[in-house]
């Protein structure tokens, strides 16, 4: 019954085609809407030269159907008698689709039937993957000329559906990691104001100082995440590698020494980058703190920093022969909150945050951040960011100037 791609750019005649459009640039939020009105009242209070071809039915409906096709949705319009006279190429890539979109088609054609009808609906439409992709089609009664059409959007929420996720998630998480030290610090409080024993008291203090210091630390890294991740007071200067690596090696020492670790650092000299000071020291320290961490006492960790000219990148490596990280887990410590052993992580103070940390200050800076890793044996983080390029270096990429 109902025609797919039927539409041919020019046809039909002027009022039904204004008519449509008007209420499709109504439909899809006012973005077209602006664009043609914007463009007819330029044409009514400029009196421009006359330009006979621009005025013809044809040229009129450009600049909508240019913004039909610069939004992301897509957009189907259907005649009275069923056929497609519109479809713009977000909604074309759907028909053509040889995967699950089809599910969506098929949607948009049984929707465009009751809206035919004259009903207005609305429903998801769920493509399990892998990876799994959420799409919300829409229809609904449109006056096309005399006559009642309709009107279908498609819109993907894939994206949408995907961040709503990780914000409940996250919200979860930190109030899971908020709520243990409180409950901790509520029932340590009760039971010291019962308690006599000055020993005993004494150590229920330390337990509440603990639990308080818990709660600040993940308060403290939270902060520092969403600082970084927002990028507030970022501020890019050329920093030279070694005095980056030096800062935050300087920063560990005394956790290092406590945990009879050795750190040490070695690299190559003058190497530049373009970045903030605080993040990347802030980055380096917190994969050294790892190390220290997740190594026995007698252990050591390695700070290496080269150039890999080819791929113009700086390659910062932090290695340990610490306990290591199992494969599977190798892809989801760079989560936040996720932790390979979660009791050992709180017993070593972490925050499961540390590493989330360093992936956002790797991408702010347009690197990245890997892991490796033999259990029992060691973990290797690899920090790569783009290399500052120096003005010599500019010249001789160039070929130089004369
Ligand atoms: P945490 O505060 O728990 O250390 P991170 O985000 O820094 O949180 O790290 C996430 C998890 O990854 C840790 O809980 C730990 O299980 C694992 N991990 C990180 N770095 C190392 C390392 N160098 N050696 C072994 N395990 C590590």
């Amino acid at each position: 019954m109902h025609r797919v791609g039927g539409y041919r750019p020019g046809t039909g005649d002027l009022k039904d085609m204004e008519i449509f459009l008007i209420v499709l640039g109504i439909a899809v939020g006012g973005a077209a809407t602006y664009a043609y009105m914007s463009g007819r009242t330029a044409q009514q209070q400029v009196p421009a030269p006359k330009q006979p071809e621009q005025e013809s039915p044809r040229n009129l409906r450009d600049p909508l159907t240019d913004a039909l096709e610069l939004i992301d949705h897509g957009v189907v319009v259907i005649d009275g008698r069923g056929a497609e006279i519109f479809r713009n190429s977000a909604a074309a890539v759907v028909a053509d689709a040889r995967d699950g979109r089809s599910l969506v088609e098929s949607r948009v054609q049984e929707l465009v039937v009751e809206a035919l009808d004259g009903r207005t609906k609305r429903s998801t439409v769920e493509l399990f993957g892998p990876p799994a992709r959420f799409f919300e089609v829409s229809a609904f009664p449109v006056k096309i000329g005399s006559g009642n059409g309709a009107l279908a959007m498609i819109e993907d929420r894939t994206e949408f559906r995907r961040t709503e996720t990780i914000r409940r998630d996250f919200v979860a998480n930190i109030s899971h990691e908020l709520k243990s030290p409180i409950g901790a610090l509520g029932l340590l409080a009760e039971t010291l104001g019962d308690e006599e024993d000055p020993e005993l008291r004494q150590r229920l203090a330390g337990r509440m100082v603990s639990e308080t210091s818990r709660a600040a630390r993940t308060i403290d890294d939270l902060l520092e995440l969403s600082r970084i991740e927002f990028g507030e007071d970022a501020e890019f200067a050329d920093l030279e590698v070694a005095a980056v690596v030096a800062e935050a090696v300087g920063r560990i020492q005394n956790a290092a020494d406590q945990a009879g670790v050795e750190v040490s650092a070695a690299g190559e000299n003058g190497l530049l980058i373009s970045g903030d000071r605080r993040q990347l020291t802030s980055a380096i320290y917190n994969l050294l703190e790892n190390s220290v961490k997740y190594s026995d006492s007698g252990s050591g960790v390695e700070v290496g920093f080269t150039e890999d000219s080819n791929r113009r990148v700086v390659e910062i490596v932090v290695a340990d022969q610490g306990i290591g990280i199992p494969r599977r887990d190798l892809d989801r410590v760079f989560e936040r909150f996720y932790r390979v052993d979660p009791a050992r992580s709180r017993n070593t103070g972490g925050t499961g945050l540390g590493l989330a940390i360093v992936r956002h200050v790797a991408a702010n800076h347009g690197g990245k951040v890997s892991a490796s890793s033999v259990e029992g044996q060691g973990s290797r983080f690899v920090l790569n960011l783009p290399m500052r390029v120096t003005p010599s270096a500019e010249l001789s990429e160039t070929g130089g100037v004369q």
